[in-house]
Order: structure tokens, then sequence, then C-alpha cells
């Protein structure tokens, strides 16, 4: 019996130490964003008022957010890509011009879930002192941030997105057009500020500056992005 127990003893340590990696769990958050599940918000969409109005969370989610999601799985069904995750479709059809809309479809499902995942009803624009320290690496202090995101937010022209980016041990700011996402160039995107009009026209119309300062200010998940960056 000794002797079995002295065979088994590493391969059992082995097997418990992998499983135990494997449910610490900060990938989970990769995972989720870019699954083909359908899309779900983690808080009610009451909670976001008043930075965002039901009224404007039902159209935004419902409407454009699964409209997409169940385009891209029509869009896919019974084709090889009905098999892979989001980023896998987004890097498969990414540059192939008879694939424009799976590509579109699939990317803008992308960049909703990280989109919902950057907004949090709790304690959002909290800054944790390892945050706060990474912004200011990477920007020389938080208001020059601040300022940098929003004339970003700014300056995109028509439709598009704002995005948080690694960037080496720092962050970066970033911004694509239309559906285009960061992963489809191997960029790892941590936060995303949706800029479409149809993301705050409703509570803000043509102040797109007053709604990502509001993001940023009260909303902002640095939470979520600071797991995402030290995973
Ligand atoms: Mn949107």
């Amino acid at each position: 019996m000794k002797k079995i127990w002295h065979i088994i003893a590493l391969p059992v340590f082995v097997l418990l130490i992998l499983f135990s990696i494997g449910c610490s769990g900060n990938k989970e958050d990769l995972k989720q964003i870019e699954s083909l599940r359908k899309p779900v918000l983690d808080y009610q969409k009451k909670m976001l008022t008043p930075f965002l109005s039901t009224k404007a969370v039902d159209c935004h989610y419902d409407k454009h957010h699964l409209g997409y999601y169940e385009q891209l799985l029509s869009l896919i069904s019974n084709t090889p890509l009905a098999h892979n995750d989001l980023r896998e479709i987004i890097e498969k059809t990414k540059g192939d011009s008879k694939k424009v809309k799976i590509f579109n479809n699939a990317a803008q499902v992308y960049n909703h879930n990280l989109f919902w995942k950057s907004i949090t009803p709790y304690k959002g624009g909290k800054l944790s002192p390892e945050m706060k320290q990474l912004i200011v690496n990477s920007f020389g202090s938080y208001e020059r941030f601040t300022q940098l995101f929003v004339d970003a937010c700014t300056s995109v022209f028509g439709s598009g997105w704002v995005w948080l980016i690694r960037q080496g041990t720092g962050i970066e700011i970033m911004t694509t057009s239309n559906a285009d996402t960061p992963i489809a160039y191997g960029l790892e995107p941590i936060i995303v500020l949706d800029v479409w009009e149809h993301s705050y026209y409703l509570d803000y119309q043509h102040n797109r500056a007053a709604y990502a300062e509001t993001f940023l200010a009260h909303w902002v998940n640095w939470d979520y992005a600071y797991r995402v960056l030290t995973q």
C-alpha cells in the first residue's frame, strides 16, 4: 500500500497544482469576452443610470449588441467557423473581402462584450494605487491621461471605438473605426468605450466629450482592467 502511494503521490500532486492554476481564474475574464455564448450583462440595466438611461441600454444591448450576435450565428452556422471562438473568427476573417460581414459582426460582438465589462455600477472610476501608478507611468499623470482619452473620443470621425491596450509594461490609447478591433492586429485591449452615436446620443445628444468624461469619472471598471493587465 505504501509503495502505491509513493508511485501516485507525484502525479496527484502535479494534477492538484495544475487544477489550482486552472481555477485561479484571471483567464476567465478573457475567455468570457471571447466566447460565442450569448452575451450577458453583469448588472441590471437600470443600475447604469444616470450614466446611461435604461432606454438607451435596452436599445444598445438588446437591439445592437444581440443583433450582431444573432447575425454572426446565422452567418457561421454550418460552416467550420462555428467551432471557433470570437478571437479565432476575427483572426481568420480579417482582410478577407469575401468575409467582411462575418468579420464585422464577430468584431462588433467582441467589442461590445468588452464594452459592457469596461463599465461597472460598483465603484466605477475608483482607482487602486497600483492601477493609478500604471496610468501615471504610462501617461505622466492621471489628468493628462483623461485629457488624451477624451480627446481620442472626440477625434473619432463617424463611428468607432476608443481603447486602452497593453503596451509593453504599460498602457496606451488607441482608436478604431466602425467594427475594427485591436485583436485583429494581435494587440491586447483592456478597456473600451463605444463612441458610435447609438451608444450616447439618447442621453448626451451631440456631446460625446461629456459621455467620455462621465465614463472616466464614475463608471470605468478599473478593477477589471487591472485583472486583465496582471494575468
Ligand atoms: Mn454599440
